[in-house]
Order: C-alpha cells, then structure tokens, then sequence
C-alpha cells in the first residue's frame, strides 16, 4: 500500500479560491485585526502572511503591535477598542503571548461575534454541545484533511496527542462529534511510558505537541490517517513531531510537514473572519 500524502497547499488553494469568489460577492469587505505582542521576527512574517491572504481573497487586515513589555491592562484595553470598532469583523490575538498576559482572561474579553479562533469561552462551550459555528482554525483545519480522505470516522479508533485548549481538545470534540473512539494523550501519558501502547493502535493520529520525533514512524499502525500539527525548526529545517520517512511505510495518509495542517490553518482563520462577517451583517 502506497502512502497519500495529504497536500495541505492544494486543499488551502482550493478554498482560498471558494472565499474570494464570495467575498466578489460581498457589497462591503471583511475586516480582520491581528493584535500582536513583541517584535520577533516570526511576528512579522506573520503579519505578512496574513496580510497577504487576506489581500489575495478580499479581506481587509489591521495590525495592532505593543510591546511584549505591555500590561495586561494594555492588552486589555486594546481588545476592548476593537470590540466596539464596528469596522472590525474578526479578532485574532498572535501567540504566544508573553508570561506578564493572562491568556485566558484576553480570551474572555473578545466579543464572540468576532471570535474567529473560537477561543471565547461562548465558543467553548457550544463546541462541548456540538453546536459550534466557528472553532479553532487549527482542528477545523484537522478535520478538513480528515474528510478530505473520504474515510468514515464513525467507530474508529482516533488518538490525539495533545490537550491544548486551542488544538488538542477542540480536535478531540469534533472527532467526537463523528463517532470516532477517541483517547487524548498528555505529558502523563508519556511519564507513564503509554504513549507508544496508545498510538499502535490509532486508526486516525492527530498529533500537536511540538516535540521533533516524539513519534516513532514504527508506532504507526498499517494504513492509519496521520496528521502532524507540531512545528519544530532542528537545524534550520521545520519539520513535525512525527519521523515522516518512517511513518510514511505505515500510514495511507500523512500530512507533510511544511505544507501540510498550517497552510489549512491560516486559510481557515479568512474563512472565520468571512463567517463573523456575514453574521454580524445579519444581525444588523
Ligand atoms: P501546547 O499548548 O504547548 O500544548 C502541547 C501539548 O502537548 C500539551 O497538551 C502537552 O501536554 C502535550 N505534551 C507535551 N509534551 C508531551 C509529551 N512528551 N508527550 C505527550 N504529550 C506531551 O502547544 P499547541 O499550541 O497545542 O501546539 C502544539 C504544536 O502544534 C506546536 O508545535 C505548535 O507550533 C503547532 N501548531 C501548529 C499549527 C498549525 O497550523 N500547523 C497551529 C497551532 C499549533 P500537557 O497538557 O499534559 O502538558
């Protein structure tokens, strides 16, 4: 059996050509604010990035940018700004955040109309009772190359390695949602020495830790679906938390690492904003 690689760059371009074209709809254009702390360099590609996309599709970007010195009164009083700022549609905060912030208390603060990461604990909980609108970019972009297989979920054995509030468990509740078996595995899995008895046996593998090689291609059950969320950069190379070359003999389906869940990702967060748009426009 031939592994498929599930090319995250294709599907990305597929649907980034669907929301331009219903954005060429719209009679007003979608605003979304990136709210940014500190000055890496990788912020700044970012916002680049997402500058880009948003560009390409139709939407509009603004960039807020403090300090990775602010307080978490700043921060705070920023959110609270583009909450009430009628021209913004979409909210999305970079992280990580600096140890001073109170992530959860920034994630609190943002209106839910315009939670397009479905960090607010409103999205939250209508995730937990299945009746989310928006989720977080990164599992609906898990999901997106799950269903892109065309394989059942229905009674699978799914393992999710990681228990991340904004990827391992939002995952966890959508394959859930399809009936999947599911078993989330964390560091204490790991401490146990579980980790290897748990993925040998996953039918889908979703794995967001971000540790280079934290699993073993041999672990990998024969035809499994493999998703690798994890971003590691080991001598100058990004590569993903599962060892590729190997896992690549077992599974029928993998996600490459550059180019496989992140291209999804960030697409996923235009669809959001477009989402927020159009309800916020409903709602008069
Ligand atoms: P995170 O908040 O640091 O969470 C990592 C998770 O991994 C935690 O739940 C942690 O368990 C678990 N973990 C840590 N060490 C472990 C071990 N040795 N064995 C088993 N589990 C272990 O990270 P995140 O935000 O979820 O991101 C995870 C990775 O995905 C990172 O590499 C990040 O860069 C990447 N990412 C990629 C995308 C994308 O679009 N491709 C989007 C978001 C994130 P505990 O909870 O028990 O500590």
């Amino acid at each position: 059996m031939s592994v498929q690689l599930l090319d995250g760059r294709k599907f990305a371009a597929d649907l980034q050509s669907a929301l331009r074209d219903e954005c060429a709809r719209l009679h007003a254009k979608p605003m979304l604010a990136v709210l940014q702390l500190g000055d890496a360099p990788a912020t700044h590609l970012f916002a680049e990035a997402q500058r880009k996309l948003g560009a390409k599709l139709g939407i509009s970007t603004h960039f807020v940018h403090l300090p990775d010195t602010a307080s978490q009164a700043q921060v705070e009083a920023e959110i609270v700004k583009l909450n009430s700022d009628a021209s913004v549609h979409g909210i999305f905060v970079q992280n990580p955040l600096p140890r001073q912030i109170d992530a959860q208390r920034i994630s609190a603060l943002i209106d839910p109309e315009k939670d397009v990461e479905g960090i607010t604990p409103h999205h939250m909980a209508r995730r937990f009772f299945a009746k989310a609108r928006i989720g977080s970019c990164t599992a609906l972009a898990v999901m997106a190359l799950i269903e892109s297989t065309g394989e059942a979920l229905r009674g699978k054995e799914a393992v999710v390695v990681g228990n991340s509030e904004i990827v391992g468990r939002p995952v966890s509740m959508l394959l859930l949602d399809q009936l999947a078996t599911v078993t989330i595995c964390h560091i204490a899995t790991n401490e146990r020495g579980k980790l290897a008895e748990h993925v040998e046996r996953a039918e889908v593998l979703v794995v967001a830790v971000g540790k280079a090689g934290i699993i073993k291609g041999s672990w990998v059950k024969p035809g499994a679906i493999v998703i690798d969320v994890g971003i590691n950069v080991v001598n100058g190379h990004t590569v993903g938390d599962v060892e590729f070359d190997e896992a690549s003999k077992r599974a029928k389906w993998i996600t490459p690492v550059p180019g496989g869940v992140g291209p999804v990702t960030v697409t996923m967060v235009m669809k959001n904003t477009l989402e927020a748009f159009k309800q916020q426009r409903a709602h008069g």
